[in-house]
């Protein structure tokens, strides 16, 4: 592994292999860093069925499996390990893997993605691994034939109990407004399942169960005069709830947004740092799409070749 490139791509998702493909056909030589998911949240899903070029749907780890092998076609070398620090002060900029290995960098392509919430209940700890989850694809196949409840009125939560309702005997969206913030096709979608049960204006306030989660304690209507407390008899607890953008190793260099998404200086990919580009989720609080981060990851390669070229680099 060189210990100085001209262009490092932090995370394996849509965004990072797409950069890897441009920056790689434009000679810069990418090496690419999977970090800790390699491949990234598709590979935590089933189908996916809106990234253009798949009228049939592609699973999502077939799709980022086809996304690295294409990237490697055109030389970029890619690796497992994680960025576990970074120093944007100095040029080249300098990126910590697994807390070892230093690699001196001319641009850095970040793109790290975002992680799943959690509402931040002391059980979600507790029951970490014994019915809770943040991922109906990795752990669905343990509920067959059970009852579950996913949490959330998104497109993931609407996604994930469909996907669940295909292994469960029975699945309760539990929603905390009065309606779901879902697309339309992934509400109906819901609503016409006669495996989903929906349970607007519920909160979920903690888990019961001696080995593992039993049921959760729901409140409905939570601060109103008609409040009423539930006890849900459930077997698993998924969470779908939205994400975290995973900027903690940048935050000391990098404008974030009050989030922590990183600002980026629209139409490009540039960061406030010259030389740093960001793409995909990690900057883009508002569309989070495998097309829209693959779309910014060849924005963020051209913005590093044009960068590397101007620089003489
Ligand atoms: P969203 O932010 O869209 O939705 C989060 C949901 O969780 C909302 O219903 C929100 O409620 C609820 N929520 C948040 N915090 C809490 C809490 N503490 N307690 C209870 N409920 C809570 O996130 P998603 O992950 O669903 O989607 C993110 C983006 O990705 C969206 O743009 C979505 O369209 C897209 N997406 C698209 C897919 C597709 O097209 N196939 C699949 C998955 C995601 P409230 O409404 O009250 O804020």
């Amino acid at each position: 592994m060189r210990d100085k490139v001209r262009c490092l791509i932090i995370g394996s998702g849509p965004a990072g292999y797409t950069a890897a493909i441009y920056a790689s056909r434009a000679n810069l030589e990418p090496v690419l860093f999977e970090g800790l998911q390699p491949g990234g949240q598709l590979t935590t899903t089933t189908e996916v069925e809106n990234f253009p070029g798949y009228p049939e749907g592609i699973t999502g780890p077939e799709l980022m499996e086809d996304l690295k092998k294409q990237a490697q076609r055109y030389g970029t070398e890619v690796y497992p390990g994680r960025a576990t620090s970074v120093d944007f002060s100095v040029r080249p900029f300098k990126v910590t893997i697994d807390n070892e290995q230093v690699i001196e960098a001319d641009t850095v392509i970040i793109s790290t993605g975002a992680t799943a919430k959690y509402l931040g209940l002391p059980d979600e700890t507790k029951y970490a691994g014994q019915g809770v989850s943040a991922c109906a694809t990795c752990d669905g196949f343990f509920y067959r034939k059970k009852k579950v409840a996913v949490v959330g009125g998104g497109d993931t939560a609407c996604e994930e109990a469909t996907y669940l309702s295909g292994l469960a005997d029975k699945v309760y969206l539990i929603v905390r407004k009065p309606y779901l913030r879902a697309s339309q096709i992934m509400q109906e979608r819901v609503m016409n399942n006669p495996k989903i049960e929906i349970l607007f204006e519920h909160n979920a306030v903690g888990l019961y169960g001696e080995k593992g989660v039993e049921g959760v304690h729901l409140v409905k209507r939570m601060g109103e005069t008609d409040e009423e407390k539930i006890d849900l008899a459930i077997d698993g607890f998924f969470l779908a709830i939205g994400h975290t953008p995973n900027t903690d190793i940048f935050k000391s260099f990098l404008e974030l947004d009050e989030v922590g998404y990183i600002k980026i200086d629209n139409p490009t990919s540039k960061t406030n740092i010259e030389g740093v580009f960001a793409a995909g989720d990690v900057a883009d609080p508002h569309y989070r799409q495998a097309i829209t981060a693959a779309g910014m990851g060849c924005r963020a390669a051209m913005d590093a070749e044009r960068y590397l070229s101007e620089k003489g680099l």
